[in-house]
C-alpha cells in the first residue's frame, strides 16, 4: 500500500469545518499526521492498518498522544525558567554580576 494510496479520499473536518482530503489528515503542515486521524476515518476505510504500514508502534503512539493542554505547557515552562534560574544562581551568578551596568549608560 503506497503512502498516498487514500490521500484523494475526503471528509468533513470537524476541527476546521469543511471538507479535507485525506492527504492533509496524514500531513497536515507537517510530517506527523493529525493525532485524530483514528477517530475521523476508521469507517471510511482501515486507516489503523494504514498507520501500521506506514509508521512505528513509536511513531504511532506519539501521534495519536492526545495535545498537552496549553495550561500545562505555560506551568512546564515557568518551571522549566525557574530551575534555569536556580541553575544560574548556583553557578555563582558571574552572567549577572556582568549583566549588571551593561545596559545602563
Ligand atoms: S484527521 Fe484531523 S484534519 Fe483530518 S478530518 Fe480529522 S480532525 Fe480534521
Amino acid at each position: 500500500m503506497a503512502k498516498d494510496e487514500h490521500d484523494e479520499r475526503q471528509i468533513r473536518c470537524r476541527r476546521l469545518g469543511h471538507v479535507v482530503y485525506f492527504s492533509y489528515c496524514r500531513a497536515p503542515g507537517r510530517e506527523t499526521p493529525c493525532p485524530k486521524i483514528a477517530d475521523c476515518w476508521f469507517e471510511k476505510f482501515d486507516v489503523a492498518e494504514f498507520l501500521r504500514t506506514h509508521y512505528t508502534d513509536d511513531e504511532i503512539n506519539e501521534i495519536l498522544e492526545p495535545p498537552k493542554p496549553k495550561m500545562a505547557t505555560l506551568v512546564e515552562l515557568i518551571q522549566q525558567a525557574q530551575e534555569r534560574a536556580k541553575r544560574q544562581e548556583k553557578e555563582g551568578g558571574a552572567g549577572t554580576a556582568e549583566g549588571k551596568g551593561g545596559r545602563g549608560k
